[in-house]
């Protein structure tokens, strides 16, 4: 069974998908603000941690609905032979055949599906896990109520950065349960 797709998440679940690589889109490397269903949902994929990675906005609009192999192919490819009205599939004095650069960018994929598998590892830690939800499942101050979960998420960010990096050097530390953090609008 496949279940339903989530109409929202906490924001420690949140939290714990958009810092992982460092804080970092999974796919470009710049700072992630949007969580990514790796296998697409409307491709079969599981609404869980287990398919979620940080994301840049840009990436996953570009992304949309596809399969990173299928992205990245159909990203690259047209790029290179744009404009070049004499190319063949054999190539010719100028650009490799089309074989070749099909081969290029298998191993540019490959590489992208690596780096995808470490940071859903990261995500699977336990430790970094429970650190994440017993840090963040209880977040409270003034203006809570009124946001949306969007927002608590990057204000939290943006308070805790230095917290949630320390941690991540510490090696996720095992923390007490219940304690509870208050944000503010105006905090940096
Ligand atoms: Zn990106």
């Amino acid at each position: 069974m496949r279940g339903e797709r989530r109409r929202s998440y906490e924001v420690w679940e949140v939290l714990c998908v958009l810092e992982a690589n460092k804080g970092n889109c999974a796919y470009c490397e710049k700072p992630s603000q949007e969580m990514d269903h790796v296998i697409p949902w409307s491709n079969g994929g599981l609404d869980d941690f287990a398919n979620l990675v940080p994301a840049c906005a840009s990436c996953n609009k570009k992304k949309g609905n596809k399969t990173p192999p299928v992205w990245w192919v159909s990203m690259q490819m047209p790029w290179f032979y744009n404009n070049r009205r004499r190319a063949t599939p054999q190539g010719d004095e100028r650009i490799r055949s089309l074989r070749e650069r099909y081969l290029e960018l298998h191993e540019d994929a490959l590489a992208v599906l690596d780096n995808l598998d470490e940071v859903a590892a990261e995500i699977a830690d336990p430790m970094r896990r429970s650190w994440f939800r017993k840090s963040f499942a209880r977040v409270e101050g003034e203006w809570w109520s009124s946001m949306t979960v969007g927002d608590k998420v990057r204000l939290c960010r943006r308070i805790y950065a230095d917290e949630i990096a320390a941690a991540r050097e510490a090696g996720w530390p095992e923390l007490k349960r219940g304690r509870v953090r208050f944000v503010s609008w105006g905090a940096n």
